[in-house]
């Protein structure tokens, strides 16, 4: 079944909360069904393991009420680039608001069969949707859209519908 899911989001840089409390992951999750979403991944910068204390904590005390992926937001070069952990140690990755120009040819050229997405759509960021589009066929990447939230209000300005077992697939090469 698809769910929606939004999978970009700085949770930390947005509540501050390094635990997280339980309270601040009730106001999480409560946003995350205000917008009528099924989960989020949390991919705060170069932090691997916030979104493993997000998980942990609505595992701990709200379990099964929404979907948590932890993930973070790192750099190859001058792109940023979101890596999420999927279950069976499998890590999907996604260019994040993709900087056209030069160094995005060389970027892409080296480590396109490396990633298996890119944003089509960033509520933080302009897109070239146009050129997105060309980049996703040429490297069969998966085209998604994310809010890339800096504050909790933010989550799910833009989310993907999407069957989870399609992120599994791609990162096993599978390009479905
Ligand atoms: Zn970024
Ligand atoms: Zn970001």
């Amino acid at each position: 079944m698809e769910k929606k899911i939004d999978l970009h989001t700085h949770c930390y840089e947005s509540t501050g909360d390094a635990g997280p409390s339980e309270s601040t992951v009730r106001y999480i999750i409560d946003h995350i069904k205000s917008r009528g979403l099924h989960g989020i991944a949390v991919t705060d910068h170069d932090n691997p393991d916030y979104g493993f204390r997000v998980k942990e904590a609505v595992d701990r005390y709200f379990p099964g009420e929404v979907i948590i992926i932890p993930g973070q937001e790192t750099r190859i070069q001058r792109q940023h680039v979101v890596e999420l952990y999927l279950t069976d140690d499998l890590v999907f990755k996604f260019c994040a608001h993709p900087l056209f120009g030069k160094s995005f040819e060389e970027f892409i050229e080296k480590e396109g069969e490396n990633i298996h997405g890119i944003e089509i759509k960033n509520g933080a960021w302009q897109l070239n949707e146009t050129k997105v589009k060309n980049i996703a066929a040429k490297y069969n990447l998966l085209m998604l859209e994310n809010s890339d939230a800096h504050s909790i209000s933010e989550i799910g300005l833009h989310y993907n519908c999407i069957e989870m077992e399609k992120l599994y697939a791609r990162c096993n090469g599978n390009g479905l």
